[in-house]
């Protein structure tokens, strides 16, 4: 497989991936939209995994935040928290599975076009980030898949990013459920 050489901020103006460390299959990467920059995705993830993670503004990239906080280097090194959503999938354009890294509000305003009762399993994602200073993740829905069931199952992103973040640890704190509050609703009672 093609491997980009992992640049050192996390940005360039090609779709970044970060590539896995060893541990885990070539196959899986993060795939973070950059500036200036569109994607579509096959999304096979019903709902977001949220995670709770350190966030180093100079270097673009997160860290792992871990339980409990005394034990946690960014808590101590006081590195600004945040959550990301991960959505297991397909990178269409270049037929490649990865998990879409989302920021919080591109991710409640996914939740937000679903219909009642819809979840996002075979729900296809266009993603685009404008080039200007403070440019937002734009997202909207694509084509829907019609057989769903036919889709690979989901994926927990945590061990590919646990490889990324070079450590492993069972505590990593995790934030799957009580995320996107406001429409969580959307997405409760669906089949998962
Ligand atoms: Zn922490």
């Amino acid at each position: 497989m093609n491997r980009l050489p992992h640049n050192g901020n996390g940005r360039s103006r090609t779709v970044v991936r970060v590539d896995a460390e060893a541990k885990t299959s070539d196959t899986e990467f993060i795939l973070r939209i950059g500036k200036g920059e569109l994607a579509t995705f096959s999304c096979y993830s019903p709902k977001p995994h949220g995670i709770t993670v350190h966030w180093d503004v100079q270097q673009s990239r997160s860290e792992g935040h871990y339980e409990p906080e005394e034990e946690c280097e960014g808590c101590q090194k006081n590195k600004p928290q945040k959550n990301l959503f991960y959505l297991w999938g397909q990178w269409c354009e270049k037929q490649k599975f990865c998990f879409l890294e989302l920021p919080e509000g591109a991710c409640k305003h996914l939740i937000g076009l679903l219909g009642m009762g819809e979840t996002l399993r075979g729900a296809g994602l266009v993603i685009r980030r404008g080039d200007g200073k403070k440019a937002h993740l734009q997202i909207r829905l694509g084509n829907r898949f019609d057989h769903p069931e036919a889709l690979p199952k989901d994926k927990d992103p945590l061990p590919t990013l646990e490889s990324l973040w070079g450590k492993k640890r069972d505590t990593a704190k995790r934030r799957s459920e009580e995320v996107l509050p406001d429409v969580s609703h959307k997405l409760n009672g669906s089949v998962l």
